[in-house]
């Protein structure tokens, strides 16, 4: 038998949109350095995107069975799921910590496993006080590479990128129809995307009233079918608060009377990876109207209010950071 390592708890965060050979041997490496090994699991309950397409709980199936099928020990793997929060870090980094010491129960004898590939790895540096331990594992795989193979019907590139568990898992998924909607998705984004790297602006609008939110669904891809605020591009001639209330107006058929004077606050929304659709920045403004909002019906027949509960509890069910903004107006009130 192996020997026992002497470090108690590892701690290994990744997205793993899908797991591949290069986090498993990063796993099976780290399982000969720490007798218990826990995998964060990154971008939970988000909606399924081409970027983030499977549940944090479908990817920790998936890892657990690459694993077995590797010769791990069950008994020495620990879970956790954290959201995204792309404009609260200290938030995120809370939740990586709350969830790492439900496991080791406050254990001072922590490493953190993982490799600094580029800029979006700098969050290894962020736990100073776990002993960081790179990993040996060289490899050039990422997972972008296997989502575009698999998006592209590659399924024999696939299996050459990722272990014979995770293959199946995802021969599986090809047969659903979260697999035929993501396709499209996919196929969609990529004749969207604009050659130019040009910055967008985009401006939303966040109104609430009597307990309620404003939410319109989406039509069209990417997100068909995902909450999204009433928002638009400003016109040449319009300016920012105009085209909110516009997109208002337009896309629930609320009086842009009932709305104007209920500014409460605005904000900016521009973290670079918010949207597959390019570079967009998001100028949202939140109305706050009186107790007799509901009175206002919406006409347009995407738009309904919604219990703000339901809103904030149910971040997958918001297109892109949309959970996030409106948790950013209202997470509070
Ligand atoms: P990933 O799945 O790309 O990588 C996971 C780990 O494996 C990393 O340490 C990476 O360097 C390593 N790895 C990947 N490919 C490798 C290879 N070929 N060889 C050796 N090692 C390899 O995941 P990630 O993007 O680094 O995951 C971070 C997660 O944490 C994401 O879900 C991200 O959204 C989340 N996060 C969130 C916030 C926030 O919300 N504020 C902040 C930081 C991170």
């Amino acid at each position: 038998a192996p020997p026992i390592p002497s470090r108690a708890y590892g701690v290994y965060i990744g997205r793993f949109e899908p797991p591949h050979q290069a986090h498993l041997l990063v796993m099976l490496e780290a399982l000969e350095r720490v007798q218990t090994l826990i995998v964060v699991i990154g971008s939970a309950r988000s909606a399924r995107t081409t970027k983030n397409p499977w549940t944090a709980h479908e990817r920790q199936d998936v890892i657990e069975a690459m694993l077995a099928e590797a010769g791990a020990d069950p008994q020495r793997l620990r879970f956790v799921h954290v959201r995204d929060f792309l404009y609260d870090e200290a938030h995120w980094l809370a939740d990586v910590r709350a969830g790492v010491e439900a496991h080791t129960g406050g254990s001072r004898d922590v490493a953190l496993v993982g490799h600094i590939k580029d800029e979006s790895s700098y969050y290894l540096r962020s736990f100073p006080d776990w002993e960081f331990l790179p990993t040996h594992v060289v490899s050039p795989l990422n997972a972008t590479d296997v989502r575009r193979a698999y998006f592209e019907d590659r399924l024999s590139d696939v299996r050459g990128m990722v272990p014979p568990a995770v293959h199946a898992f995802l021969e599986g998924f090809q047969r659903t129809p979260e697999y035929a909607e993501l396709q499209a998705e996919f196929l969609a984004l990529r004749s969207a995307v604009a050659p130019a790297p040009a910055t967008r602006l985009t401006v939303g609008a966040v109104v609430s009233g009597a307990g309620q939110l404003l939410a319109v669904r989406r039509a069209e891809r990417p997100g068909r079918g995902l909450l999204t605020l009433p928002g638009d591009e400003p016109g040449p001639q319009e300016t920012l608060l105009a085209c909110a209330m516009r997109a208002v107006r337009q896309q629930t058929g609320l009086d842009t009377g009932a709305v104007l004077g209920a500014v409460r606050a605005q904000a900016i929304f521009d973290a670079p990876g918010r949207s597959q659709r390019g570079r967009i920045v998001a100028y949202v403004f939140h109305f706050a109207l009186g107790e007799d909002a509901l009175t206002a019906q919406p006409a347009g027949n995407a738009a309904a209010w919604l219990p703000l509960s339901e809103a904030l509890e149910h971040p997958e069910g918001w297109f892109e950071d949309e959970a996030e903004i409106v948790a950013h107006f209202l997470a509070k009130v």
